[in-house]
């Protein structure tokens, strides 16, 4: 019997097993995968996080994390405009984050099961219990905490009315060596139903990452076809392309990207990071906010475990937290994204941005979260 148990070790699960076992708790996390492994995301991140990474015992810039501090946007005709980031970020692989904070995470005391996928969660008089792929007995644990990201089978009993409403989204990840882009920048470049961001990692390497529709990558049948078609109609990205080295023998793709909002607690489970709903990408806050709410969660865990803190208020003062928090952040990014992937509409969003830069500030800050 765990005091805590976490599906998913993505940084919303991590985060929470380097807290709550730092505070003395027993603590299991679940991962499918095996770290290190590569994942979909454009692996730009906020600096609003980097105060509270380096007190967790983390340093991106340790890992080889490059500064970033400029933010270009191009509709498809290559009208662009180039503005500086408020608050700026950082781009670092999740193939290094991730691994790096699982270390992190094993040296604070937690008991990380790799390779190994929940297959379903049930209750239990005293908790929960969660059933694996490998392991011959359940998983017991007083609190369950759900950090599974954006979609998982768990859904199915978990949040049925999301699962069964699909999306029509797909994400395709690069890295890249290039001498076409600006180090400190990261770019935002539109095409036909879709965008395209790049910026710099470590090791001289960069990510270069897009949403696009899966109705558009069946028209053309498959990805190469598409980029062809329709994402190199925009000049900075045909000229990236013509001009970098890619570093996969094939790119990373996932399906049902989606960005309705989900449950923050279901059936006694405690949602972390995109199992709460996924900010849109290109907002490049999705880290952000899996840390961040993972901050917020694990803090009022301990409350728990210290007995100053029911186990009804434990969901009910997370549920305010989360809304105080995120509601309106995840309401911009699904509003803001309508605005791209329509030429016209990037076209006259640019071009009105050209003339008013402030508009354009005022809806990234809407975007981004203060320092925490
Ligand atoms: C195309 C795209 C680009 C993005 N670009 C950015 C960006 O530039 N900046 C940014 O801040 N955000 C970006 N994001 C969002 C960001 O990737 C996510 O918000 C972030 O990864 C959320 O972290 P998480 O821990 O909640 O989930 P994840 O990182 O998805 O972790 C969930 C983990 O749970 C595991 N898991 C799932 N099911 C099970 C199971 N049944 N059993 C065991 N393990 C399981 C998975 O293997 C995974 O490791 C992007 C997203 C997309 C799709």
């Amino acid at each position: 019997m765990y005091d805590i148990l976490i599906i998913g070790g993505g940084l919303a699960g991590l985060v929470n097993a380097i807290e709550l076992s730092k505070a003395g708790l027993h603590v299991a996390l679940i991962e499918k995968q095996t770290y290190p492994f590569h994942r979909v995301c454009g692996e730009y991140i906020s600096n609003e996080t980097l105060p509270y990474l380096q007190a967790l015992g983390f340093d991106p810039f340790a890992q080889g994390a490059v500064a970033l501090s400029e933010f270009r946007v191009s509709a498809p005709s290559g009208r662009s405009l180039r503005l500086p980031l408020d608050l700026g970020g950082f781009g670092l692989s999740r193939y290094t984050m991730d691994a790096a904070l699982s270390e992190l995470a094993q040296k604070a005391g937690a008991h990380l099961y790799t390779g190994q996928k929940v297959l379903r969660v049930a209750s239990l008089s005293e908790g929960f219990a969660a059933y694996t792929d490998q392991a011959p007995s359940p998983f017991q644990a007083r609190v369950l905490i759900g950090a599974y990201g954006k979609r998982s089978h768990l859904d199915k009993d978990l949040q049925s009315d999301y699962f069964y409403k699909r999306s029509p989204y797909v994400g395709v990840k690069y890295h890249i060596r290039t001498s076409a882009h600006p180090e400190a920048q990261i770019a935002l470049h539109n095409f036909k139903q879709g965008y395209c961001g790049i910026s710099r990692i470590e090791a001289g390497k960069y990510c270069l990452c897009y949403l696009t529709t899966r109705e558009q990558l069946r028209q053309y049948g498959n990805i190469a076809a598409m980029e062809q078609a329709v994402l190199l109609q925009n000049p900075y990205l045909r000229h990236i392309w013509a001009t970098s080295e890619f570093l996969y023998a094939k790119p990373l793709v996932i399906n049902e990207v989606g960005f309705l909002p989900k449950s923050r607690v279901s059936q006694g489970v405690l949602m972390c990071g995109d199992t709460t709903g996924m900010i849109a990408p290109l907002c490049g806050n999705g880290m952000a906010m899996a840390i961040h709410g993972a901050k917020v969660l694990s803090s009022l865990v301990k409350d728990f475990f210290a007995g100053t803190l029911s186990r009804a208020a434990l969901e009910q003062e997370y549920q305010k937290a989360w809304q105080k928090r995120f509601a309106q952040r995840l309401w911009a990014g699904r509003n803001i994204q309508h605005w791209f992937g329509h030429p016209r509409l990037t076209e006259a969003l640019v071009r009105s941005a050209q003339w008013m830069p402030r508009v354009a500030k005022v809806l990234m800050r809407q975007t981004h979260g203060p320092v925490f």
